[in-house]
C-alpha cells in the first residue's frame, strides 16, 4: 500500500470521524443565510448544494437548521432568484 509522504511544513489538519450531525457550528459563524420567502421557487437547488445538508425542505420551502449551517454561501450562490441572502450572524 502506497504511504503519504508528510510535508512538515504543512499544517496539520484534523478530520472528524463523526457524523455532520454531531458536529455543531459554534460561535465561530460570521455570516448566515437568511431567506426571503416571497420570492422562493421552492426549486430546491439550495437543499441540493447545501454541503452540510442543513437544509430541509418543508411544505416546498427550504427551512435551515442553524445550529449546523457553516455560512459558507454557497445555497446563496445556487439560488437562482436571489431569494437567499447573506447577512451579519445576528442580523438573522
Ligand atoms: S450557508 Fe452553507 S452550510 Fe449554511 S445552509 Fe447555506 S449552503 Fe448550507
Ligand atoms: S434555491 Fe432559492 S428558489 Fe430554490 S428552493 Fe432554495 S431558496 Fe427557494
Amino acid at each position: 500500500m502506497p504511504r503519504l509522504k508528510i510535508d512538515e511544513n504543512l499544517p496539520v489538519v484534523h478530520v472528524s470521524d463523526r457524523s455532520t450531525l454531531e458536529n455543531l457550528t459554534g460561535s465561530w459563524r460570521t455570516m448566515a443565510p437568511r431567506l426571503r420567502p416571497e420570492k422562493c421557487t421552492g426549486c430546491m437547488l439550495c437543499w441540493k448544494y447545501c454541503p452540510d445538508a442543513c437544509i430541509e425542505m418543508i411544505d416546498g420551502r427550504p427551512v435551515i437548521d442553524m445550529d449546523h449551517c457553516k455560512g459558507c454561501g454557497i445555497c446563496v450562490a445556487e439560488c437562482p432568484p436571489k431569494c437567499l441572502i447573506m447577512v451579519e450572524e445576528g442580523a438573522r
